[in-house]
């Protein structure tokens, strides 16, 4: 942790912290010690809001942000650090000025970019925390890799749904993520919470949990989450906490590491650049300015791999509703004679449905380009988009 030996609070500041210096665990030269530390939040969305405005509050004397995302309305149900005059906006703008209003006493780097192999180690090196507020695996394992590499200790969280886990990874105390998930999960099998859906107070609940582990670390009071898995049952309200211990084999942290610089997380999850963009030919695609005269003057079936929720909210008129982990057993309600367009919300699950039914022999089978998106913008503009 950062020296707090040269730190010293103003009159103002000893006001503002007076229930903190109360506690026998905090007192003048704790909250000394929050004010010299840095703290890093990689993401500035739905558990940095929570982690970041907690920590202002609390008088964490270095924030620093990672983030390139603009706010947008669909981040406001749980995205608490931004409000609705910020649509449009940087997150990082928009958290900053949330943080100058909470305690102007908290000095905010921000970083507008994306936390990436090349530039993770020179942003992370001055922190003295890093606390982990993504939703996606490479920049989980990126992070992972930095700290371990950087001896600095993660704050981990994650949310999807109603279901919620934290711990604290510290190669010096205990596993790191990859002891605990050696492995990412095959690409596309764990649904995204912009998939999936994700309570709103979720990653309140999380993030407060994971700014008090900061907390906690930087004062070296308590017991922080070393070797413990917490994991959240929100709908049912059941906390399960699983003991986790280090792997001698883990191929960053273990005893004969093979991991020694930061790799290709893209590549290292599964991801190339092509399988987001398509695994279909381009003649396999169609405009929704396409479909829309196709209507007009021929029949296709329309197909909506989408779920059974996102299907409530808008869909293309007379589309069958068959979500993509279904198609494999409904492939009898396709007709193989007709022309038949597959549209989700974007095109991701679209062109896998496509794939899907190339490969069981349909002949005329097209994507809608972009999705019901797309279509929202191109054909329909009165139709909901989320
Ligand atoms: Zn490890």
């Amino acid at each position: 942790m950062s020296n707090s030996s040269n730190v010293d609070l103003s009159h103002e500041e000893i006001q503002r912290y007076s229930r903190h210096l109360l506690l026998p665990e905090v007192g003048l030269e704790g909250q000394k010690k929050l004010k010299a530390a840095s703290v890093l939040i990689i993401g500035a969305g739905g558990l940095g809001s929570p982690i970041t405005m907690y920590l202002a509050a609390a008088g964490v004397g270095c924030i620093g942000f990672v983030d390139m995302d603009i706010v947008e309305v669909s981040n406001l149900q749980r995205q608490i650090i931004h409000g609705t005059e910020n649509v449009g906006e940087l997150k990082i703008e928009s958290a900053k000025r949330s943080i100058a209003r909470i305690n102007p006493f908290v000095n905010v780097k921000t970083y507008q970019e994306k936390f990436t192999a090349e530039n993770a180690m020179e942003i992370a090196r001055d922190y003295d925390i890093i606390i982990d507020g993504t939703d996606n695996f490479p920049t989980r394992y990126l992070v992972n890799d930095v700290c371990v590499l950087l001896g600095k200790p993660t704050v981990y969280g994650s949310i999807f749904r109603f279901e919620g886990q934290a711990s604290v990874f510290s190669a010096k105390h205990g596993p790191c993520y990859r002891c605990l998930y050696p492995e990412p999960p095959p690409e596309g099998l764990v649904p995204n919470c912009a998939e999936g859906g994700v309570i709103g107070v979720l990653p309140g609940m999380i993030g407060t949990i994971q700014a008090n582990e900061a907390i906690k670390i930087i004062l070296g009071e308590g017991t922080p989450l070393y070797n413990r898995l917490l994991v959240l049952d929100a709908l049912d309200m059941r906390f399960r906490e699983l003991s986790i211990s280090k792997n001698p084999d883990c191929q960053i942290c273990g005893t004969n590491p093979t991991i020694t610089h930061l790799i290709d997380y893209q590549h290292f999850c599964g991801i190339s650049p092509k399988t987001d963009a398509n695994t279909i030919s381009a003649e396999q695609l169609i405009t929704a300015t396409e479909l829309s005269e196709k209507l007009a003057t021929s029949t296709v079936q329309i197909i909506d791999v989408r779920s059974a929720e996102e299907y409530a909210i808008c869909a293309i008129p007379d589309s069958l509703l068959i979500p993509l982990a279904e198609l494999p057993y409904r492939l009898n309600e396709i007709n193989r004679n007709a022309e038949v367009i597959i549209y989700c919300k974007s095109g991701i699950r679209g062109s896998k449905a496509v794939s899907l039914l190339n490969d069981e022999g349909f002949p005329k089978v097209k994507n809608l380009a972009g999705g019901i998106k797309a279509w929202a913008t191109e054909v329909d503009e009165a139709m909901p988009t989320y």
